[in-house]
């Protein structure tokens, strides 16, 4: 079932939910202020194309890297590489301690799957039925809705 993370519009907070026709509103569980979702049948059967906070239909997709665990797992191998050296270990050692946790972080970035992003409000998508439709970040796009306030209607821009 497809997952909806909004953003809370008054404190930012992540706010998760299901989506549901019967749901109009949704409170933030930090702050407890309430915004207004337009869920329809499709959101129910997982298919996006309107975004039931901002009502645009632009999305993009990317994997769901989790940045917190990328800078974990550097901190990671920075600490391993200085108790090895603090032993005198050969610093091949300490070398391949950062090759290690570059291919652990390659191959779980491999494994993430992809979520569709709003360019208008960052609400996120996960389990997407129809994530095969939405393209990659486009910057152009981007800069159009963010800065110029631009409606695409969905018609992702060719070049
Ligand atoms: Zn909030
Ligand atoms: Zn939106």
């Amino acid at each position: 079932m497809m997952t909806v993370q909004f953003t809370c519009k008054n404190c930012g907070s992540g706010i998760h939910v299901y989506p549901s026709v019967d749901a109009h509103k949704i409170a933030c569980d930090v702050c407890q202020v309430e915004q207004v979702v337009k869920f329809n049948k499709e959101h129910e059967e997982g298919n996006l194309h309107d975004c039931p906070s901002c009502e645009r239909k632009d999305f993009y997709s990317q994997k769901d890297f989790n940045r917190k665990l990328g800078v974990m797992l550097f901190v990671l191998a920075a600490i391993i590489s200085t108790v090895l050296l603090w032993f005198g270990i050969n610093p091949l050692w300490y070398l391949s301690t950062f090759v290690f946790l570059y291919l652990l972080d390659f191959i779980l970035f491999r494994r993430l799957k992809l979520i569709a992003i709003c360019y208008k409000c960052q609400t996120v998508f996960r389990e997407v039925s129809n994530i095969q439709e939405i393209q990659g970040f486009n910057h152009e796009m981007n800069d159009r809705i963010v800065y110029s306030n631009h409606d695409f209607q969905g018609k992702p821009l060719d070049h």
